[in-house]
């Protein structure tokens, strides 16, 4: 075959560079805004491949980020997978030891991180999973005061050249990778090849995904380290689309000022983040006039929000998707045919989980192993299966066989489907815990509080909570005769050392036994039945527990 005509992601820069030149991208940074042109992006990319080169990089090496959204950020997503090197997003608001183990298993080459992350990675880089990490280049025009040997990126690529010789890079040459938590073990890498990437963002620019055009103002809000923020950088240029990038931890009023000051008109995140965007916007005057959707995923869109933004003329797009899928797999778009539907069906319609985007398949099996039907009542474990959706995890082997099957991925997620084919989320099946889009393993909080000695039983499950969508509670049963209070105070002192603050349960109840299954195993489901409305925690959430305040 002759090179070039493979699906790979460089045609899609190269596009935006020729097509829309002088189309401009934003940044919030800790420098402040700063602007340019794809014209200018495209110069810099080819800048930062070059380096990258001169570092010794070559096809096939990994290239970790530890970065929030940016525009430096935003010129690794295109110039590391299209000199046939490996993008690395890593999530830095997981554990310590997660970080390390990530690094370590991905043998990270160079890291990019971020001045406001670099207290965070600093006591990690001391262990030897990060040994084989030649340089650490820091997000900035210079470098702040730091124990790490760094440099800062803009001298990292400067005096580089503004061309670059692409190579003929292959489809399934790996161009992307992101860890996800699973319910026991350490995280799971996701692979993602040239191809992967190119189906998904052709899936997310059909009229059935999440379209992007060139009269659109782009704004991803989800993190650039969690699955690429949902592939929008790569979705957004290809469709020609201005690019606006919020940077570190963006507040509320951050939001307003970015969708006002620069006209966005598409933006996504997850609720947590458009619950504060609304309450900003109740008790200060914001234009959102020129907002056209926002897209809600990785937790359930609740209907008041799904209204709210209807009220201000904004389209709510309810997504789902997962890590394994790069990640995008159903949006709730409105069928044409219930357009003249009352209100209140077009807003059921919308919370609900949605429509399966163009390229992919699904099926939903129950626990006798049956295909269910499409009722609306019954429900099954939905399995995914598509050209952006990856069949197996990497180096995890026993990991493979309890997810996939038959180039299947099993979701985890219980679902129903109704008639018109919407799907809808009505359990989870994998014990982990979402918090404010990220999550947090009831399984390892578990095992910790297990091992203190004045603990005979512990089980954590997740409790609705209005703001992150769910918070962690524990519940213990206590050795006989000791006592609770020294016990609470010793486990919740354990846990703080051990895990990000954002992971404490807001709570430990003691009970006298965990409720149990047939077999003896911890039944969460009495539990989450019996605490399910989440009032006994209403409001115990500390504030500053959330992952993107951190
Ligand atoms: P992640 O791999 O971190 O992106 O998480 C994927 C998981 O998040 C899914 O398997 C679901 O359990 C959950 N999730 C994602 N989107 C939604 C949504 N719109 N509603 C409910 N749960 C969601």
């Amino acid at each position: 075959m002759p090179g070039g005509t493979d699906m790979t992601l460089r045609p899609f820069l190269w596009r935006a560079e020729r097509l829309y030149p002088d189309t401009e991208i934003v940044s919030r940074t800790s420098e402040g805004i700063e602007r340019y042109t794809y014209a200018e992006y495209g110069d810099r990319v080819c800048q930062l491949a070059n380096a990258l080169a001169d570092l010794g990089i070559e096809e096939g090496d990994r290239v970790g980020t530890f970065c929030w959204n940016h525009h430096r950020h935003f010129e690794s997503y295109f110039a590391a997978p299209s000199m046939g090197a490996q993008l690395h997003t890593i999530n830095p608001l997981l554990p310590a030891e997660h970080i390390q183990y990530i690094v370590g298993n991905a043998e990270d080459k160079v890291l990019f991180v971020d001045p406001s992350l670099l207290e965070a990675l600093e006591p990690a880089v001391q262990s030897p999973e990060f040994d084989q990490v030649k340089r650490y280049v820091v997000m900035a025009s210079e470098v702040p005061e730091t124990d790490l040997d760094a440099v800062s990126y803009e001298a990292f690529i400067e005096g580089h050249d503004t061309e670059f010789d692409w190579p003929d890079v292959s489809q399934d040459q790996p161009a992307g990778m992101c860890y996800t938590s699973g319910t026991t073990g350490k995280p799971k890498g996701v692979e993602y090849t040239q191809q992967m990437l190119w189906a998904h963002t052709m899936e997310s620019l059909s009229p059935q995904g999440i379209p992007m055009a060139d009269d659109d103002v782009v704004m991803p809000v989800v993190p650039m380290f969690h699955v690429n923020a949902w592939g929008m950088p790569f979705t957004a240029t290809a469709g020609g689309s201005k690019q606006v990038y919020p940077g570190p931890s963006p507040t509320p009023e951050d939001l307003a000022k970015l969708i006002e000051e620069e006209g966005v008109t598409l933006t996504a995140g997850v609720p947590t983040v458009w619950l504060g965007l609304m309450d900003y916007c109740k008790e200060n005057d914001v234009d959102l006039s020129a907002l056209e959707r926002v897209i809600v995923g990785g937790s359930a869109a609740p209907k008041s929000m799904i209204r709210w933004f209807n009220d201000q003329g904004v389209e709510v797009l309810h997504a789902w998707g997962m890590t394994e899928m790069s990640p995008i797999g159903s949006v709730a778009h409105l069928k044409s045919d219930l357009e003249d539907a009352d209100d209140s069906v077009k807003v059921d319609k919308r919370s609900k989980q949605g429509l399966m985007v163009p390229g992919l398949e699904f099926r939903v099996i129950d626990d006798d192993g049956e295909e269910i039907d499409w009722n609306g009542e019954d429900f099954g474990e939905l399995w995914v299966r598509g050209p952006s959706v990856t069949t197996e995890y990497f180096a995890r082997p026993e990991a493979n066989e309890e997810d996939f099957e038959d180039g299947w991925l099993k979701t985890g997620d219980v679902v129903t489907v109704d008639a018109d084919g919407y799907l809808k989320i009505v359990d989870r099946a994998k014990d982990v815990i979402k918090s404010g889009g990220e999550w947090i393993s009831s399984v390892e909080l578990e095992n910790s509080i297990m091992a203190h000695d004045g603990v005979a039983e512990a089980t954590v499950i997740g409790v609705p909570h209005e703001k992150w969508q769910e918070r962690p509670v524990a519940f213990v049963v206590p050795v006989e005769g000791i006592d609770e209070a020294t016990v609470e105070e010793e486990v919740m002192e354990m846990l703080s050392e051990e895990y990000p603050k954002w992971w404490l349960p807001d709570d430990l109840v003691f009970i006298a036994e965990v409720p149990k299954t047939a077999t003896g195993k911890f039944s969460k489901k009495d539990l989450r039945d019996e605490y399910a409305d989440g009032d006994m925690f209403e409001g115990q959430a500390p504030e500053e527990a959330a992952p993107d305040d951190d």
